[in-house]
């Protein structure tokens, strides 16, 4: 994380500092990747917890020419903040608004019983809709059965010949494209090949046809298509156990520090946090961390390593709603300089540092839910908002 003294994000007491340029970095490198194919920035759930609106700018900036979130109440947002790329939301309920996607010109994932809903939200908008049509091809999770898929494309067609609609896209979404040697993928591959088959056997004339996430988008060009919907990548994370950031050419975005907030000298056998767990095992120095679980630190991470000052220590003892204890050992400087000290939970590691990979693994969880659960109580800061490239040009 390059610092300057522009940056008044490292004074905040605690943030999650967000890099926009590493954004537009991933952004180029999964282009590069997916070329021909396009790209789809996934941004739901705020961005995977960076911000889904300077996220979806820094993307569309760097050549995502689509945008894709799960409900349309994400999607508006975008639309609020002035984003006009196509953008694709695709998990509804019988209370989802669709009348406001229709009139905001979002794309609607369909798998089923959403086309009346939207063909009616059509004829109220005297708008066309545009869906894409979603098909299960053995994730077993949103997306209609193969067995159901010729009608669904047979009643989007009579609609889409009543002008009420049109069918921009066709779709399905991969189980275990992370794990490169299953043969699952194979088959799902071939499933929507079948299923494309049937569409153009109907009529249908799709303008993207997209199948990969960031695994098949990194390890599988055969899934790419027309477009690639790429979510974890563009956050600089691999989605490969065994596989770090860098040896994918992704630089993780997202930096959660703090500052130390407390800092003693403690005998041996004293007990840390909640259910006195652990124990020193010699004289030591106890710091504190003001991040816990109200700030998404998973409960249960014991062990999860926080840098300060060029060491990582492990986090001892229970992890609490606001705090956790570092147990720096016997040599830790007793001058009173690590009280307001920098640390960091996570950020892109290349100093050394710890990364969400690390957290992910004392969580016994993914790097996806390490990012994503950075609660709402941790502000979030950006920088390099303004793309270097564009600077230059503008100087
Ligand atoms: C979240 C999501 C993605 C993005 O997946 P990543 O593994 O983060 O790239 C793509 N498609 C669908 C349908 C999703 O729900």
């Amino acid at each position: 994380m390059p610092e300057t003294e522009t940056q008044p994000a490292r004074v905040l007491e605690r943030s999650a500092v967000i890099d926009l340029e590493a954004i537009r970095h991933n952004v180029r490198r999964l282009a590069a990747a997916a070329s021909p194919a396009k790209v789809m920035a996934v941004v739901k759930a705020d961005g995977y917890g960076h911000g889904a609106v300077p996220v979806a700018r820094a993307a569309v900036e760097a050549g995502a020419s689509w945008l894709g979130v799960a409900h349309i109440s994400e999607a508006l947002v975008l639309r609020a903040a002035g984003i006009d790329s196509p953008l694709l939301a695709w998990l509804h309920t019988r209370e989802s608004n669709f009348a406001a996607a229709v009139a905001a010109g979002v794309d609607i994932g369909i798998s089923g019983w959403e086309l009346d809903r939207v063909v009616a939200a059509a004829r109220e908008q005297e708008r066309p809709a545009r869906v894409h049509l979603k098909v299960d091809t053995g994730l077993g999770r949103n997306g209609v059965t193969i067995a159901r898929w010729d009608s669904l494309v047979g009643e989007a067609m009579e609609y889409q010949d009543q002008g009420l609609l049109r069918v921009v896209g066709i779709f399905s979404h991969l189980a275990v494209a992370d794990e490169p040697h299953r043969p699952e993928t194979d088959e799902q591959l071939e499933a929507f090949r079948a299923a494309l088959a049937i569409a153009a056997d109907a009529g249908v004339d799709t303008e993207v046809r997209h199948l990969a996430n960031t695994p098949a988008t990194l390890s599988r060009p055969d899934t790419h298509f027309d477009l690639v919907r790429v979510g974890l990548g563009i956050y600089g994370l691999s989605p490969f156990i065994g596989q770090t950031s860098e040896e994918l050419g992704l630089r993780p975005a997202m930096t959660v520090r703090t500052l130390v907030s407390n800092c003693k000298v403690v005998p041996e056998g004293q007990g840390v946090s909640y259910g006195l767990n652990y124990h020193t095992s010699g004289e030591s120095s106890l710091a504190l961390i003001p991040l816990g679980y109200a700030d998404g630190v998973p409960r249960i991470a014991t062990g999860g390593p926080v840098r300060i000052n060029g060491t990582n220590y492990p986090v001892v003892g229970r992890i609490a709603m606001d705090q956790m204890v570092l147990d720096l050992g016997a040599d830790a400087p007793r001058d009173g300089s690590l009280l307001g000290a920098e640390a960091v939970m996570f950020g892109d590691g290349l100093d050394g540092g710890p990364t969400a990979d690390h957290w992910a693994e004392a969580a016994q969880t993914n790097n996806y839910e390490i990012v994503t659960r950075i609660s709402p109580r941790v502000p979030r800061t950006y920088v390099n908002e303004v793309s270097p490239a564009t600077a230059v040009v503008e100087s």
